[in-house]
């Protein structure tokens, strides 16, 4: 009786598991959506418990400007904090929160800059890619425990569970996504910040603003959590012509984002 339902849970998982990406590609799927959530929730208040906040009001504001126009056209409820940290860096997590650190927001020119790295990091959360990285590199069996693990940063598990999370950085373990996510991150953020009205094309000078800062040795982890590709540019220069067509539609739909940094 027991093997039979074990049978029949094993199953589902194995139906279950395969899914498309919002840009089209199969998946492989298994760890139930809101125990990732779950995960998310948890990484993201403990971060904000252990880590120094901006105080700074416009900050605040133009990252929950920017962050409001971008998910209006996604739905789903969505909180953005900005981290009182010098390194340029942003993350989102499952359970939708996204981090900014004021050293980004410090960086970048204007919103269309600031849009371009926050749906991006959207772009992650829309195509679970935290619970395709749980369910590529973790057993049925391990991938529950790393719902529990996640509370407890300071074991081994749960760094890898807060690695495969994306937020590892913060703890020392740095899992780089692959190419293919951050391409679908990419392309995903492109379209979304074109088709809420922001200037798609500051996306590149966003990237060209990052390598040149990492270049002066500024900290980055970004770069060191989403590993720069020279085809990256490409893969957005590719897009271009498409997404300045959304962000044309999106005008005369009278979208036009105005945050002020
Ligand atoms: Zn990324």
């Amino acid at each position: 009786m027991l093997r039979k339902s074990l049978l029949t849970a094993i199953a589902a998982l194995v139906i279950s598991a395969c899914t498309t990406s919002p840009t089209g590609r199969s998946q492989f799927i298994f760890m139930p959506d809101n125990q990732v959530d779950q995960m998310g929730l948890q990484a993201f208040s403990s971060m904000k418990s252990k880590n120094p906040l901006s105080q700074n009001p416009r900050y605040n504001q133009f990252a929950q400007c920017v962050t409001y126009s971008l998910t209006r056209e996604v739905g789903g409820q969505w909180e953005v904090v900005v981290f009182e940290d010098e390194s340029l860096n942003a993350f989102a997590l499952p359970g939708n929160k996204i981090g900014v650190h004021s050293g980004l927001i410090n960086l970048v020119d204007n919103q269309d800059q600031l849009a371009a790295v926050i749906g991006h990091e959207i772009g992650h959360v829309l195509s679970r890619h935290s619970n395709e990285r749980l369910s590529q590199e973790t057993a049925v069996s391990t991938g529950l425990s790393m719902v529990q693990a996640v509370t407890q940063p300071q074991t081994a598990l749960g760094q890898t569970a807060l690695g495969l999370l994306g937020v590892g950085a913060e703890y020392g373990v740095i899992l780089p996504y692959s190419r293919i996510h951050e391409t679908e991150a990419d392309t995903i953020g492109l379209d979304l910040m074109a088709r809420a009205g922001f200037e798609p094309r500051q996306s590149i000078n966003l990237w060209l603003k990052m390598d040149k800062a990492a270049q002066g040795g500024q900290p980055i982890e970004f770069m060191s959590t989403h590993p720069s590709h020279a085809s990256r540019i490409d893969n957005l220069n590719q897009r271009m012509n498409q997404a300045l067509q959304l962000r044309q539609q999106a005008l005369n739909m009278g979208k036009q984002p105005r945050c002020a940094k």
